[in-house]
C-alpha cells in the first residue's frame, strides 16, 4: 500500500450569515496517498470544494488536524501557507482561472517567476510542460483565443510546472462536453502517473471517478470510502 501525503483528522466548519448558519464539514477524516488519484464525489452543495479549499490551505477549517508529510500545516502562518502551496501545491478549477491578459506560455511560467526561477529556466519549463498538454503550437494565444479544452490544458501545465507533490482539481473537466471531458481527463490523469503526483479530483462524474485509484463520498458533511 502506498503512503500517505495528506491527512485531515476531525475537520470542522461552519459558515456563518447573518443568523444563518450551516455546518459543511461536520468531522471529516480523510487519507490522500502518493502516487494515487483520489476522486471525491458527492451532491452539489455536500461541501467538496469547501473540503478542497481546506485540504489546500485556502481555507481554514473551525477545527482539525491537516498533516502533509508529518508537518502540521495549521499551524504555519499566513505567509508559510503561501509558501508551502508555491512550492509543493498545484490548483486546477472547473472555470481555467487563466490570466486574460498573458500568453499561455506568460501564464504558465507564472508560478515559477513566484518562486523566483530565473526568467530563462521558467519559460523554458513552461515551454515543456506546454509540450507535455500538447499545446506547443498555442503558447503565444491568450486564453480568450483557445477552446475550453485548450484553456484546461493550459491550467494543468500551470498546475504542474512547479513540480508539486499534490494537486487538488475541482471538477477540472466539469465546464467542457463530454469528449473534451474525456480527453482532458485522460490528459490530466496520465500526467499524474508520469510524474508520481497524488491528486484529489472534485467530480459530478461517477465514470470518471470510477476510472480513479479511490473514490471518497461527501454526504451530510463527512466522509464515507466508497471504494478503495
Ligand atoms: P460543493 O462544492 O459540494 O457543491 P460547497 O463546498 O461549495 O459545495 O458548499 C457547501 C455548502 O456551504 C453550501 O451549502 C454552500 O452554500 C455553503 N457555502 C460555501 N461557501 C460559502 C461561503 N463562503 N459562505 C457561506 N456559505 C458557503
Ligand atoms: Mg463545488
Amino acid at each position: 500500500m502506498s503512503e500517505i501525503i495528506l491527512k485531515a483528522r476531525n475537520i470542522r466548519k461552519t459558515y456563518k450569515e447573518g443568523k444563518v448558519s450551516t455546518e459543511v464539514l461536520k468531522n471529516v477524516n480523510v487519507d490522500i496517498y502518493k502516487d494515487e488519484i483520489t476522486a471525491i464525489i458527492g451532491q452539489s452543495g455536500s461541501g467538496k470544494s469547501t473540503l478542497l479549499h481546506v485540504l489546500g490551505t485556502l481555507d481554514s477549517p473551525d477545527s482539525g488536524e491537516l498533516i502533509f508529510n508529518n508537518e502540521n500545516l495549521l499551524s504555519l502562518s499566513a505567509n508559510k501557507k503561501a509558501q508551502f502551496r508555491n512550492k509543493n501545491l498545484g490548483f486546477v478549477y472547473q472555470f481555467h482561472h487563466l490570466l486574460g491578459d498573458f500568453s499561455a506560455l506568460e501564464n504558465v511560467m507564472m508560478p515559477l517567476l513566484i518562486a523566483d526561477t530565473p526568467v530563462k529556466t521558467a519559460k523554458e519549463q513552461a515551454l515543456s510542460y506546454l509540450q507535455k498538454v500538447g499545446l506547443s503550437h498555442r503558447v503565444n494565444y491568450r486564453p480568450q483565443e483557445m477552446s475550453g479544452g485548450e484553456r484546461q490544458r493550459v491550467a494543468i501545465a500551470r498546475a504542474l510546472v512547479n513540480k508539486p507533490d499534490l494537486v487538488l482539481a475541482d471538477e477540472p473537466t466539469g465546464n467542457l462536453d463530454a469528449k473534451n471531458a474525456q480527453e482532458v481527463f485522460n490528459l490530466f490523469t496520465y500526467l499524474a502517473k508520469t510524474e508520481h503526483l497524488a491528486v484529489v479530483m472534485v467530480t459530478h462524474d461517477q465514470n470518471l471517478a470510477s476510472k480513479c485509484d479511490r473514490t471518497y463520498l461527501m454526504k451530510d458533511g463527512v466522509i464515507d470510502v466508497q471504494n478503495s
